[in-house]
């Protein structure tokens, strides 16, 4: 088993490793730093450990040598090397591509800088980012441990949506949480596909039963419930409804995509219950009451007991 320090030489010396993929490799030995300043680290420790050598006239290993001068430009060495009037030929292509990511880590920020632009539209408080599976990178990933026995590794894509997730909340009032978030965001890094999921909305309250108003809407002819362009993508044909008037009001507050409505019959009452699925924006009951009372058809109702539930 190699020690620490010869572990890192081996890798940097037979391997490009972009920095994030480097420092990953080290992430259990330390906390409170990212992989990205974990790898700088590393690579900042090898330069000082063959600048000593060379100070002290040892005999360097020259493909570690090439490796840290032309592949991780570091300048600090080269400016000894050139002193020392040293030949240190390059062993290895300048424009390397990272083995294990082959350059996806560069993508986080603009990834970030998207998702953030999105969420202008949302008014939410917590979020949490996920990342599809990337099967060759892990694969890749995992395989680079096992060569090389490490076992304090981080997968990748724990560090992708810790990243994405830190600029998030830099770039937007939103808080970070694991538990429960308002907002899911799926990141695919490969093609760059961003979906967003938030909770839905459930809405309960009763109705006091007119005779003239059909309870439920009707089913889109067009799209027979699944969504098109022709009913909005509600799956329902606008019509005087109880479903529909409060479906397209509700949606209307909460910039929801669809509605999913039931009823409980009781006495002269109906009990209401109304989903908002995909919601962009929270609504409250006192909101709520106040716009259905600027609302004829929906004042009309006798609307009571209204709950909601995020
Ligand atoms: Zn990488
Ligand atoms: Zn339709």
């Amino acid at each position: 088993m190699d020690d620490f320090l010869k572990l890192a030489r081996r890798i940097v010396k037979n391997h490009y490793l972009c920095i994030n993929c480097l420092g990953r490799m080290f992430a259990g030995l330390s906390t409170g730093l990212s992989n990205k300043e974990r790898g700088e680290i590393i690579l900042e420790v090898l330069v000082m450990e063959l600048s000593h050598e060379l100070y002290e006239g040892k005999r360097v290993d020259k493909k570690l040598l090439a490796s840290l001068l032309y592949r991780y430009k570091k300048k600090n060495l080269l400016e000894l090397v050139y002193r020392k009037e040293m030949l240190v030929e390059k062993q290895h292509s300048e424009n390397s591509t990272c083995e294990i990511c082959g350059g996806l880590m560069d993508k986080i920020d603009d990834m970030a800088i998207r998702i953030s632009r999105e969420m202008k539209d949302y008014r939410f408080e917590t979020f949490a980012v996920g990342v599809e599976r990337i099967s060759d990178i892990e694969k890749k990933e995992d395989e680079f441990r096992v060569r090389y026995n490490i076992k304090y590794g981080e997968n990748i894509r724990n560090e992708i949506s810790r990243e994405i997730g830190k600029r998030i909340m830099k770039l937007t009032k939103l808080n970070y949480s694991d538990t429960n978030p308002d907002i899911q965001i799926i990141v695919n890094i490969v093609n760059e596909k961003i979906k967003i999921r938030t909770k839905k909305i459930v809405i309960t309250g009763n109705i006091v039963r007119i005779d003239d108003i059909p309870i439920f809407a009707k089913t889109c002819s067009n799209c027979k419930g699944v969504g098109c362009a022709q009913c909005n993508y509600t799956g329902k044909t606008p019509d005087n409804s109880i479903e529909y008037i409060l479906g397209e009001f509700l949606l209307a507050l909460s910039q929801g995509k669809k509605w999913k409505f039931g009823v409980e019959y009781k006495d002269d009452k109906l009990n209401f219950r109304i989903s908002i699925i995909s919601p962009k924006i929270k609504i409250n009951e006192t909101q709520v009451l106040y716009k259905i009372n600027e609302n004829k058809e929906l004042s009309r109702m006798g609307i009571s007991d209204l709950s909601i539930w995020i």
